[in-house]
């Protein structure tokens, strides 16, 4: 672990106003008391600086002047606004000081510490894009890219745990949640109730919408019977979206989305899985019996639920593309490190062998190219272009890379690359859950032939 570098960032683009804010907040970042780091530094650089809001519903600048996209120069892929490397340098110092330190012991014991949820909260993590007024950042979904990448260069189970509670949870009921459910809700996603996203069953994965649990309505809303699997969050949260069947002889088009309190009596979580990488991320078989749920825990209409989920999802892979560009990153850095600086043989650092050398310049460049693919999607999104094609590039070929550098960087590092003591072997074994959640590398591949065909087909 005391080979991990410190700081990877000369892959954005860093503004000096953004170094002064960022060094000024610096040693709030570091303070497990000093909280909210983020949102407490956005104003000031607001004001300053008049950064655009890409988000598709807010084309105006943050000063609520009317925004043309097209009046904007085209900047390299990986520039980041300023907020947006505000928010990179802010994570990657609460990363390295907060979470690193954490890594090994949560992997060990396959859990989460609870103080890090805490601080994810207190760092203004867990509400990137939710607005202000309910207590979120009110921040762009690069942002949320940027967070995600940047937690995952040091763990990637709290980068997924991040990642879903922004891009799948959050995003839903922003999206298609009453005004009602978004005042009671959106204030606790943002401060302190982890959420998840419940649609895989035992019987329903890549064919989702083949899903067994059923919705039923009651004189005061629905009642809901079934069971999910591989949930993630689930054993932290206490907010979940639920899709279920509402009218099965309508097939797919009975299906729904719904808020579950976890509170709610019925509700239970029966088996927490043990797997090969993320461990800290919990994952567990989510019981729904009997759980009766007013009208207004309905997210959008009755029968949209698939169409929903089919939305989230193609933007949710964004987010699992920055996870695994992260982890790539992280993964190549802590190699890097040790074989530019630590290990001698043969009388020099291993790292200058030509050999090691076009190895790690390889797979650098691919990391490049992933990172490409994923900020490309991203934008792509918040411009409200058609982005489902690239979102599935994103995630199959970050997925591939990050399983490439990941083992390599393994071999790089000889038998300090194998043993615990490091991170390199958790990266590689994180790295494998890239190409199966949010849709498998095969299911992306089926996204990309389809769309390309529909594109070339005369
Ligand atoms: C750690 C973890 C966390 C998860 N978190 C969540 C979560 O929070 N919420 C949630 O709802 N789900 C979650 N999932 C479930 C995840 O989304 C599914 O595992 C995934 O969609 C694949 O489904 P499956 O496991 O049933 O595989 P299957 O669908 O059984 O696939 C098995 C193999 O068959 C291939 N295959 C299937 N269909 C086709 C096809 N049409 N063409 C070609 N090949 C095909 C697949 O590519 C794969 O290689 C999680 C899973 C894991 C492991």
């Amino acid at each position: 672990m005391a080979t991990f570098v410190r700081n990877l960032r000369p892959l954005a683009c860093r503004s000096s106003a953004v170094a002064a804010a960022a060094s000024s907040s610096s040693s709030s970042s570091s303070s497990p008391q000093v909280t909210r780091s983020i949102l407490r530094v956005l104003p000031a650089i607001r004001q300053s600086t008049r950064p655009l809001s890409s988000s598709q519903s807010r084309r105006q600048t943050t000063t609520g002047e009317p925004y043309d996209p097209t009046d904007v120069i085209p900047t390299p892929i990986t520039h980041f606004s300023e907020t947006e490397t505000l928010m990179a340098e802010q994570v990657s110092r609460f990363a390295q000081d907060v979470i690193l330190p954490k890594v090994r012991d949560m992997d060990e014991k396959e859990m989460m510490d609870p103080s890090i949820v805490e601080q994810c909260f207190e760092q203004g993590l867990m509400g990137i894009e939710v607005p202000e007024e309910y207590g979120g950042a009110g921040m762009n979904f690069t942002a949320a890219i940027v967070a995600i990448e940047e937690l995952a260069r040091v763990d990637p189970s709290v980068s997924v745990m991040v990642d879903v509670h922004n891009t799948l949870v959050n995003t839903t009921v922003l999206k298609y949640g009453t005004a009602e459910s978004q005042r009671k809700w959106l204030p606790k996603l943002a401060t302190n109730t982890v959420g998840s996203f419940c649609l895989s069953e035992p019987v329903s994965g890549s064919d989702a919408f083949a899903l067994k649990t059923r919705a039923e309505k009651t004189a005061d809303g629905y009642r809901i019977n079934g069971s999910k699997m591989w949930i993630t969050n689930s054993l932290e949260a206490g907010f979940f979206i639920v899709f279920a069947n509402l009218d099965p002889s309508k097939g797919y088009k009975g299906i729904s989305a719904f808020i579950v309190d976890k509170d709610t009596k019925g509700f239970s979580i029966s088996k927490k899985e043990k797997k090969l990488g993320i461990k800290a991320s919990s994952t567990c078989v989510v019981n729904f019996d009997d759980v009766d749920i007013p009208k207004g825990n309905l997210l959008g209409e009755e029968g949209q639920g698939y169409k929903y989920a089919i939305g989230i999802l193609n933007e949710g892979r964004i987010g699992i593309a920055a996870q695994m560009t992260g982890l790539a990153l992280g993964a190549w850095a802590n190699a890097a490190s040790y074989v530019w600086n630590d290990r001698k043989q043969f009388g020099q650092l291993v790292g200058e062998f030509q050999g090691m050398q076009h190895q790690l310049a390889q797979a650098y460049t691919e990391i490049c190219a992933a990172r490409a693919l994923v900020y490309n999607a991203a934008r792509k999104k918040e411009a409200g272009e058609d982005f489902v094609k690239d979102a599935a590039m994103a995630k199959l070929f970050s997925s591939q890379v990050a399983g490439r550098v990941s083992g390599q960087a393994i071999e790089w590092m000889g038998g300090m690359g194998f043993v615990r003591e490091g991170l390199a072997e958790k990266y590689w074994r994180d790295s494998k859950i890239g190409a199966i959640y949010e849709g498998t590398s095969n299911i992306q591949l089926q996204t990309i032939a389809r769309l390309l065909q529909k594109e070339y087909t005369h």
